[in-house]
């Protein structure tokens, strides 16, 4: 393609070394061409197809979708037919002819011969002479009112476009639009999905992970302990007391004292760590890679960190119930010997850390 065309798409960090005054409407602009997320994304067929009907319908041997970026011009999609040899070069959005796109900005502009079009003239300076004579486009705009880009056609020779042909040109613009709305919206859908898969694994409460995210923790560490040999343990923790802490001082103290336990047991742990509120005033931390004497540490250094903090109406104390993953028994035995640890630590007295005794509840069993 002839060397007039500012086609290559420039690395990002070029743009800054042109970067032109921009107003407040072009800010506003590059803020709505931001949210299609457009720019430098990977080819697609539509819009090739697109730039394929559109040098069919005008006989043009190029085409372009192009989007305007901050001070470049970014090419989407081109068809050029085989005649026309690419030579790219980077050029400053000012330079490139889908500035005069952005100028006028609302309805199809065509130049019927470049070389003898004033508006021109500092292109060719710049650029140097150009075998390109025909240029016509087609804004592409959003549904606010910004020019985001445009749809052209060029040609070696100067010549103009039948009626048809424009209006064909404009409505392949509208559909490249629509291919845009499309994305944009499939943007959206996927960015609310996020937040959802996040609000699902999270307490609404504590804002640390809930019930379902620990049952997802402990499935993967399970499979990796296996995998690696490497020891799993686990605290089942339950705060003392606590109904008479909410009949005492109220359900909204009682909720705002779990968000503070809650707080300092994360402050506990350390990086590999996972802490999940279990449910009501119980709380689970996995220990990766912990061993039985570590995890009665860890437990150790939680329990004694909640009975030394300070909490509004009154000091609470938690009771801790230690597990070491027995990889043949699997994770329901793992849980159950916590659950037989800390019921034994409230039944001798609570603020107590014991270790689950499996045996036992095979016994009962
Ligand atoms: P123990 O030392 O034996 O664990 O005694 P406890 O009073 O803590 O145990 P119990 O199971 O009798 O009571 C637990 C209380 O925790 C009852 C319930 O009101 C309170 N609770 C559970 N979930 C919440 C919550 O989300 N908010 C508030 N404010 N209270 C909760
Ligand atoms: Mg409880
Ligand atoms: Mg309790």
């Amino acid at each position: 393609m002839n060397e007039i065309l500012t086609l290559r798409r420039p690395s990002p960090s070029t743009s800054q070394n042109h970067a032109p005054f921009m107003d407040s409407d072009e800010a506003a602009r590059l803020h709505t061409l931001e949210a299609y997320e457009i720019l430098d994304s990977a080819g697609e067929k539509s819009y090739d197809d697109i730039t394929r009907l559109a040098a069919f319908i005008c006989g043009t041997p190029v085409a372009l979708v192009s989007f305007f970026d901050r001070d470049r011009q970014w090419i989407k999609a081109r068809f050029s037919s085989s005649t026309f040899v690419e030579t790219s070069r980077d050029l400053p959005r000012t330079h490139s002819f889908c500035d005069l796109t952005i100028k006028q900005s609302d309805s199809i502009i065509t130049v019927a011969d470049m070389h003898q079009d004033p508006r021109f003239a500092d292109h060719a300076r710049v650029t140097g002479p150009t075998k390109l004579r025909f240029y016509a486009a087609v804004p592409l705009i959003s549904p606010t009112g910004a020019v985001l880009g445009s749809l052209s056609v060029l040609d070696k020779r100067s010549r103009t476009l039948l009626p048809e042909q424009s209006s064909a040109l404009e409505t392949l613009a509208r559909q490249i639009m629509e291919l845009l709305e499309m994305r944009r919206t499939l943007i959206g859908l996927s960015e609310a999905n996020a937040r959802l898969g996040q609000q699902s694994i999270t307490d609404a409460l504590t804002g640390i992970p809930n019930r379902r995210a620990y049952d997802q923790k402990l499935t993967e560490e399970f499979s990796r302990a296996r995998r690696t040999g490497a020891p799993l343990s686990l605290l089942l923790i339950d705060i003392d007391t606590f109904k008479q802490y909410n009949d005492t001082f109220g359900h909204l103290a009682g909720d705002s004292a779990l968000q503070s336990v809650a707080r300092v047991l994360l402050a506990s742990l350390r990086p590999y760590d996972f802490l999940a509120r279990y449910g009501g005033e119980e709380f689970v931390i996995v220990l990766p890679a912990t061993d039985l004497s570590a995890a009665i540490l860890v437990a150790e250094r939680v329990r004694g960190l909640v009975a030394s903090s300070e909490f509004p109406h009154r000091k609470l104390t938690i009771s801790i119930g230690v597990a070491r993953l027995d990889p043949e028994a699997g994770t329901k035995a793992l849980v159950q010997t916590a659950d037989n640890g800390l019921y034994r630590a409230k039944a001798s007295g609570r603020n107590k850390v014991v270790v689950g005794n499996l045996e036992k509840i095979m016994a009962a069993e």
